[in-house]
């Protein structure tokens, strides 16, 4: 992938980095995250200990998949940030579809397609040396899903052939695109400006849900959506509660 081409075609002002192979894109630009000037892309062509939530893998195989972290700072309070993950699912469900790929969401972090996952996000933050935090938007989002990746992944995921034969720089030029604009929007207008989109995609809205923490059930209800601050809403039997996304996983209970 070239990184001028990315970086013309997205027509953002966001500095944009190509590498042969690292470890882990989100790794790589926090440990920077106190050198780096402005907004940053760095992209991945094999990331190799790509990382999800609570110390979870990320796998990925060269050349079938999108592996990158966009850095960029806010001088908004940490809690405010909350949202976040849930305003980049927006901007990449957008962004796929005027690709011609439609995608759900599911809370907090997921992209799904078809059911299945499509991409996933990771978001990690530092404080930035001159007050303001440094969120590092890490992203993988498979294109191509061999079959020897799923077994090690070990759980049915999804693909985007359509998107794999587009040129990478276009799609991720795309992308970040619709990232830089939704950053920019959340910035100004915090996670309130997304919810209604956010829960026209939602994969799950009135499906029965578990919550779940550590692998052990905390609440047992209907997905209802999420708030203005990015908390699900699931109705319980003892009435409408509120989730923060924190360390939890969502699952359903259906077959
Ligand atoms: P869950 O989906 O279990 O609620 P999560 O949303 O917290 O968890 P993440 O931590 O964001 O998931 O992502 C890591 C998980 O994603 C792994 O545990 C694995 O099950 C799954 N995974 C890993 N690689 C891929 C991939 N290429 N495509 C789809 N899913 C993957």
């Amino acid at each position: 992938m070239n990184a001028g081409a990315i970086a013309q075609r997205s027509g953002t002002q966001v500095a944009v980095e190509v590498v042969a192979e690292t470890g882990s894109t989100n790794a790589d630009l926090l440990a920077r995250a106190s050198t780096l000037e402005g907004p940053t892309l760095l992209v991945a062509e094999h990331q190799t200990a790509g990382r999800g939530r609570a110390g979870r893998s990320w796998l990925s195989a060269p050349g079938d998949s999108l592996t990158f972290s966009l850095a960029w700072k806010f001088d908004l309070p940490l809690q405010q940030l909350a949202g976040l993950p849930l305003a980049v699912g927006v901007a990449l469900a957008g962004a796929l579809a005027a690709c011609g790929v439609q995608v759900q969401l599911k809370w907090p972090n997921d992209v799904l397609k078809d059911g299945s996952k499509l991409a996933g996000v990771l978001i990690e933050t530092q404080a930035a040396p001159g007050g303001g935090i440094w969120a590092v938007i890490g992203i993988g989002m498979n294109l191509r899903m061999p079959d020897e990746l799923e077994e090690r992944i070990g759980r049915s995921v999804a693909a985007a052939p359509w998107l794999a034969q587009m040129d990478r720089d276009e799609l991720m030029a795309a992308l970040l695109a619709s990232l830089a604009a939704a950053l920019g929007e959340f910035r100004h207008a915090g996670f309130g400006a997304f919810s209604a989109r956010w829960n026209r995609l939602h994969a799950w809205q009135g499906r029965p849900v578990s919550i779940l923490d550590n692998g052990s059930v905390l609440h047992d209800g209907l997905a209802a959506g999420v708030d203005d601050s990015g908390r699900l809403l699931l109705d319980c039997a003892e009435g409408r509660i509120t989730v923060l996304a924190g360390d939890v996983s969502l699952r359903t209970r259906e077959a």
